[in-house]
């Protein structure tokens, strides 16, 4: 941690860095920031910089409203947009109460106390994002059509294309900052993108979530685009997902690995799907927090709509990936859910430990779905046991505010933020009367 410390004094010195942002994320996942000058950071390390926690969304309560941001040295970093001497660097923060202790309040804890738990038991979680998003010719503009830069679909390459050079500058940027990126391509619809970050543990995947939706806003502003994370701003086109592969390791051992097992996957992988499928509907709420979160799930386009697993069955909630001769280290499994306006944190921290439990009470593993479960009729959907994922943020505010491993993994203050906050916004999404309603009932009605 010293010698972490001194190395960002010294770069900030070497680099001519004279703004350092102090990154942390609100519960609902927006990213907040507060620049301060390199010699303040001195005091920032030893003991937090002050900020009035109740403005935060979900921090603090306005009578007890003093809070810290303490950086974390080791996720230095210089701001590539902001190359220009002087420039610009940033940590990601963990938040204080002011006697030093770790605020209940903070996403990131919130997922630090889940691999702690984990840790305990010997595992190490690892995470990999496949984060899926729009580029539009457009601002946002209400009661107005979002209109994509291209026409194109997956894996399209088209010369000159848009998606492609803003794919070009944002892995440039994204590398630059010690973020590896694996994959990239135009996605389904009409102006959507994917790009696949590689496996890190998952804290580190959280906070590289965070900076890769930072870096691609703000190479779309750069380029005269708009860029969006909502999960699904196009009625007639799939959404955009945020599919995560995971895995436990045990030391350097892939956890989920079992030579000659089916799939190779071992009885931990096995109990830790089954674990993710009987908790799928509680925890919905948080990897799916928004109310057009349902829109892209129940929308089709790839987009899991039931509770089932299978091995290349791309309806499934979870898939198997197909395993590789001679690679034991990549046995994982991939959750399709959760879309790419979620916490990271949150969503993380929930699905370690809806696997875990199922690690530790030895669920059992049902068996896969091998048909697309889009084709069966209801009753051949029933008769195989599969049942739906939530269909609305409604339904999942309900499963969640009767769930024990929820509020435990959160911790009463962001569960019970949570639940207020996504109450509300459903209470108001409920009374809205919708173009869908003029458009249908007045000519009739
Ligand atoms: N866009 C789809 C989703 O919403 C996923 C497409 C894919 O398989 O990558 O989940
Ligand atoms: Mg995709
Ligand atoms: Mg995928």
């Amino acid at each position: 941690m010293e010698r972490q410390q001194e190395f960002v004094l010294r770069t900030l010195e070497e680099r001519d860095i004279r703004f350092v942002r102090l990154w942390f994320t609100d519960v609902l996942g927006f990213l907040k920031s507060v620049a301060v000058a390199p010699a303040e950071l001195e005091q920032a390390f030893a003991e937090g910089i002050g900020f009035d926690g109740s403005a935060i969304e979900g921090f603090a309560r306005v009578h007890e409203s003093d809070m810290l941001v303490k950086p974390d040295p080791s996720t230095f970093q210089i701001l590539p947009w902001r190359a220009e001497a002087p420039g610009t660097g940033r940590m990601f923060c963990d938040i204080q109460t002011p006697d030093g202790t770790a605020s209940y309040a903070d996403p990131r804890y919130v997922l630090k106390r889940a691999l702690a738990k984990a840790a305990e038991k010997g595992f190490t979680f690892y995470t990999h994002p496949e984060i899926e998003f729009f580029l539009f010719r457009n601002e946002p503009e209400a009661g107005r059509a979002p209109e994509p830069v291209d026409s194109s679909g997956y894996f399209d390459l088209t010369p000159h294309g848009v998606g492609h050079d803003f794919r070009r500058q944002a892995i440039t940027h994204l590398e630059s900052m010690g973020i590896s990126v694996e994959f990239s391509h135009h996605e389904a619809a009409p102006g959507q993108q994917e790009i696949d970050l590689r496996y890190a543990d998952a804290l580190s995947t959280a906070d590289n979530i965070m900076t890769f939706r930072l870096v691609v806003k703000e190479v779309a502003l750069e380029q005269g685009v708009y860029a969006s994370f909502m999960p699904k701003p196009l009625t007639d086109h799939p959404g955009s997902g945020m599919h995560t592969h995971l895995s436990l390791f045990e030391g350097d051992r892939n956890a989920f690995h079992e030579p000659g097992a089916e799939y190779q996957l071992s009885k931990v992988g096995r109990s830790f799907i089954a674990g993710l499928l009987r908790h799928a509907g509680e925890i919905s709420a948080v990897t799916n927090q928004w109310v057009n979160s349902y829109k892209r799930l129940s929308g089709g386009g790839e987009a899991p709509n039931y509770i089932c697993w299978g091995h290349n069955n791309r309806s499934a909630l979870v898939r198997v990936p197909m395993y590789k001769p001679g690679k034991s280290q990549s046995t994982r499994i991939e959750v399709r859910s959760l879309d790419s306006a979620c916490n990271p944190y949150l969503a993380y921290a929930v699905l370690l430990a809806a696997g875990l439990k199922g690690v530790e009470e030895g669920y059992e593993l049902p068996p896969g779905a091998d048909d697309n479960v889009w084709s069966l009729t209801r009753a051949e959907r029933r008769a195989l046991g599969i049942q739906p994922l939530p269909s609305s943020l409604e339904e999942a505010i309900g499963l969640m505010e009767r769930s024990e491993l929820v509020a435990e993994t959160l911790g009463e203050h962001v569960f019970e933020f949570f639940l207020r906050n996504k109450r509300a916004e459903w209470a108001e999404y409920e009374r809205q009367v919708t173009p869908f309603e003029l458009g249908r009932y007045l000519p009739v009605l």
